[in-house]
């Protein structure tokens, strides 16, 4: 269960202004910090409320299947010699990815607001389908705003979107991607925000977004942690998961902030170390603000959003959320990397050993603890396995193709 030290820290950080020392906060147009302020009031009073707290985990349990498992992965183990390496399953989860940890949270969020609406941008559409699935679910509309291009890419999802019954909007402005959808969904939110809320895709954001969705998140952790001591009587020796914005990594590292495990966080590292190669912001980016918060971002020459690449499309974000910032800044987690090669490999090494097929962006994390587990020659690694790679089979195989049976 909670450590006293763990619930200490949460209350700490954020502090009341949204920063986890200097990153965090909220960086706003006025209209804008109306609607952020009722959402943190709300946040306050709703979510701490036995009630809200009860029907949640009723939700978890009932509809989306959690407790999610941890999977022991011993043939990958000892195919790389004495580490034992574990995964937490949340490519289990309804809709096959830890997302809808937070858009659930979220959309009930929502209905005890009274609001008709959940507004949100997607770029690959893997949030905007999380979100149309927690709309269809508590009853509410639900608006997607996509840029043109990513509509044409990702055509499976805007189907599943719109199977679900949500309204996919598109972007036409500037370069048609994730960026503008962006600027396109807080810009509507702005105007409708007393019908509405506005659901972010990750634990970044202007404040209160990156403390709610790590709390939507921490189930991931707390459940992994319970699991594993339960399994093997001890806790792991590290705790490895991928970041993106962040969502999934900080709900697994709050559950293990204050013991004494090594965590690790897997960047993408795409196809090399110069800008738009990678989406590795925290080793390769500088302190900046932008969508509403200040972190550690990749800029262009001009100080603005670099372009960023990575083969799991879920990854490629110029920043992260602030706690990441805050934890690296402070030594208590470490960040490194993993290439499209890595992740790959590590992608076909998970399906044929383990019988499980990870996401691309998940497939970082088991790229990342395959490193670490020839580093560390003994002791233990939890990964969070963040979800299930189906989505991503077609474009593995027409670009990587597949690998002969050795
Ligand atoms: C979106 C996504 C990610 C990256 O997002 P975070 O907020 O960094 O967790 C990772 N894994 C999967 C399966 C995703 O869909």
């Amino acid at each position: 269960m909670y450590t006293k030290d763990f619930l200490t820290y949460l209350k700490k950080f954020p502090d009341e202004n949204g920063y986890f020392g200097k990153f965090g906060g909220a960086y706003l147009t006025p209209e804008l910090e109306n609607a952020m302020k009722e959402i943190t009031d709300a946040y306050w009073s709703i979510c701490k409320s036995s009630e809200f707290v009860a029907e949640l985990r009723r939700i978890r349990k009932e509809f989306q299947g959690r407790p999610t498992p941890v999977t022991h992965l011993k043939r990958l183990s000892d195919s790389l010699g004495n580490v034992q390496i574990y995964a937490k399953r949340e490519d289990l989860n309804h809709t096959g990815a830890h997302k809808l940890n937070h858009c659930m949270g979220e959309g009930l969020l929502a209905k005890y607001m009274g609001k008709k609406k959940i507004i949100a941008e997607t770029g690959a559409g893997q949030h905007g389908v999380a979100l149309a699935t927690a709309a269809a679910y508590f009853g509410l509309e639900c608006d997607i705003y996509m840029g043109a291009v990513d509509i044409k890419k990702q055509a499976p999802n805007v189907a599943r979107m719109k199977v679900l019954g949500a309204n996919v909007i598109e972007v036409t402005e500037g370069l048609q991607t994730l960026k503008e959808a962006v600027d396109a969904a807080f810009e509507a939110y702005a105007k409708e925000y007393k019908d509405c809320i506005y659901c972010i895709g990750t634990a970044a954001g202007p404040h209160p977004f990156p403390m709610m969705v790590r709390d939507f998140q921490s189930v991931v952790g707390i459940e992994a942690r319970e699991q594993f001591i339960e399994m093997t009587g001890e806790l792991p020796d590290a705790v490895v998961a991928c970041v993106g914005g962040g969502s999934n990594s900080i709900g697994m590292f709050s559950g293990f902030l204050s013991d004494p495990v090594e965590i690790y966080g897997a960047e993408p590292l795409g196809v090399g170390t110069k800008i738009g190669e990678h989406a590795a912001s925290l080793n390769y980016g500088t302190e900046g603000i932008m969508h509403g918060f200040n972190s550690i971002m990749l800029k262009d020459e001009n100080g603005n959003p670099a372009p960023v690449y990575s083969v799991a499309s879920g990854l490629d974000y110029p920043s992260s959320g602030p706690e990441h910032a805050y934890l690296q800044s402070i030594g208590r987690v470490k960040y490194g990397t993993a290439s499209d090669v890595e992740a790959v490999d590590a992608f076909y090494k998970l399906s044929r050993l383990e019988g499980i097929i990870p996401a691309l962006e998940s497939s970082h994390a088991v790229a990342y603890a395959i490193k670490l587990a020839k580093e560390m020659k003994k002791g233990s690694i939890l990964l969070c396995l963040s979800g299930r790679g189906d989505k991503d089979l077609d474009y593995v195989i027409e670009n990587y193709g597949i690998p002969s049976k050795k």
